[in-house]
């Protein structure tokens, strides 16, 4: 198989290509109780290892970015909010796939890189709910944060917000007519990733 930067499938093989991979059929007879593997025997059962552990080599944005959906701005005064927000530390705007969002990097204070899962309440009643039934295979932050040839993502600190109130377009009552895309604003963003 093949995968896009999102981990989708990208390349199904038909079963024609595969079918001599296959082992020879055995006509067993079923047992009388259906038995099922444990959950973690499936897990073991997937053999694509970047997609078996899409956070081995992560820097577990999960734990440390916290992001708000926002609407794209549409008036003036929406900038003028962004930046009032990103002139606390380490809270930026950022863009994807015309997704704007408020983003934070913090880090949670469970979260120890050098412990097991590198989470030290993993496997505790006092980790989140969030945590415990979040889909690392379907992540959303990988989508959001890590940028691939096809969808940039734009970072932007306080001083870019200027540059992009400059960038848009207004009518006389202060409303965006023109608003730049990700791909115009990625260069604002290139050298200072969350810096
Ligand atoms: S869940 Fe997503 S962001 Fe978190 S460590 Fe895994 S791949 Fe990275
Ligand atoms: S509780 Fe654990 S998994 Fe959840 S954000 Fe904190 S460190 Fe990460």
């Amino acid at each position: 198989m093949q995968f896009d930067d999102d981990r989708n499938i990208a390349n199904l093989p038909d079963i024609s290509e595969i079918f001599h991979l296959l082992p020879p059929y055995q006509n067993k007879s079923l047992p009388n109780k259906a038995t099922f593997p444990e959950q973690k025997d499936i897990e073991h059962n997937l053999t694509i290892e970047r997609v078996r552990q899409p956070c081995s080599n992560c820097e577990s944005y999960c734990c440390n970015t916290l992001y708000f959906e926002m609407e794209p701005p549409h008036h003036i005064s929406n900038l003028d909010y962004f930046r009032f927000c990103t002139g606390y530390p380490n809270v930026f705007v950022t863009l994807h796939e015309e997704q704007w969002y408020v983003t934070i990097k913090s880090t949670c204070k469970n979260y120890d890189p050098s412990s097991e899962f590198r989470c030290k309440v993993f496997g505790k009643d006092e980790r989140p709910i969030h945590c415990s039934m979040y889909d690392e295979m379907k992540c959303e932050y990988i989508k959001r944060f890590v940028s691939s040839a096809t969808s940039p993502n734009v970072v932007l600190q306080n001083k870019h917000i200027a540059t992009l109130e400059k960038m848009c377009i207004y009518d006389s009552l202060g409303n965006i007519t023109y608003l730049p895309d990700a791909y115009s604003l990625q260069s604002l963003s290139q050298q200072n990733e969350y810096s």
